[in-house]
């Protein structure tokens, strides 16, 4: 099988002045995932690599510099998914993890039970030997920032220009056609201590199965989880043609993103490779940043 790989790094009004940031994210991810791929490592040490280094990323909301809630913390979500399998690791509402995409794979590998959330997660994380970081470890000074004036003056939109979103996510296929999704999140600036939006969701914000293809979503959380829009894009793709193509990818991503803007009228985007590794992408709002490798296994990268 010919390995395949994409990735992005939330669908919002990016501004200009985060636009080189996002690319560079995007390249040093993709790079790194790829460079596992093509020498002959798993879809699965791809994806969690690659989004290692979007949740390390400031400029990405997940990890290090997510949003934080209404109490002034971050709360992660992530999710991995196997598509041989269907078996998800997923986790949520964690305030001690670096790298929830690491915890959501030990959960995927490790777990009788496939998604764990808040303390339990979190002792769990501390047994499979990821070490637990302080809270302030995670927040940055922009979004201690934009929180205290949020807490002033009720949250309003322009204290976010510049970074209102930046969920990341990766879908990989590698050699012997093993195909995983993975989506990582600090979720909603403001949102309310314990909320859970799309991203470690099963079918919501990421999906990956073998006979279809793999999906990982970004946008407005609770509009995604209304169209459980990860699987509707993997059902469109379940019904492309019996030799799938980069146009019948593009056309599934496409046809999702417009099921979530005609039943919720909401904005976000997807990033998905069917089941040959053909990638696919669309988003509703002013910009997405994403990025695939090339058949020629050059790097494209975009916001
Ligand atoms: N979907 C994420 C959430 O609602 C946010 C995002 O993708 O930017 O938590």
């Amino acid at each position: 099988m010919k390995p395949s790989l994409i990735i992005h790094g939330g669908a919002w009004d990016i501004p200009d002045s985060a636009v080189p940031a996002c690319k560079s994210g995007c390249e040093r991810a993709l790079t790194a995932g790829w460079g596992i791929l093509q020498a002959g490592g798993s879809a699965l040490d791809a994806i969690e690599a690659a989004v290692v280094i979007l949740e390390d990323d400031p400029v990405f909301d997940a990890g290090y510099g997510s949003h934080l809630n209404l109490d002034g913390r971050v709360e992660c979500d992530a999710i991995v998914m196997d598509g041989a399998t269907l078996r998800a690791g997923a986790v949520a509402t964690l305030q001690h993890v670096r790298n929830p995409v690491r915890l959501a794979r030990k959960v995927l590998e490790n777990c009788p039970h496939m998604m764990l959330v808040a303390e339990g997660a979190e002792r769990f994380a501390h047994e499979q030997g990821i070490k637990l970081c302080a809270p302030e470890d995670l927040i940055t000074d922009a979004e201690r920032e934009a929180w205290s004036k949020c807490k002033i003056d009720k949250h309003a939109a322009a204290f976010h220009r510049g970074h209102e979103q930046g969920t990341v996510g990766a879908v990989a296929l590698d050699r012997d056609g093993r195909l995983f999704a993975a989506t990582s999140t600090g979720g909603t600036c403001c949102k309310l201590p314990g909320r859970v939006g799309d991203s470690p969701l099963i079918g919501c914000g990421c999906y990956a199965d073998s006979e279809a293809g793999a999906v990982s979503c970004t946008g407005y959380g609770e509009a995604i989880m209304k169209i459980v829009m990860a699987k509707t894009a993997a059902d469109f793709l379940r019904s492309a043609p019996e030799v799938p193509d980069t146009h019948s990818a593009m056309a599934a991503a496409r046809q999702a993103v417009q099921v979530l803007a005609r039943r919720t009228h909401a904005t976000g985007g997807l990033i998905l490779l069917d089941r040959q590794g053909n990638p696919g992408w669309a988003f509703n709002t002013p910009r997405m940043a994403f990025g695939y490798v090339q058949t020629d296994g050059a790097i494209f990268t975009a916001v």
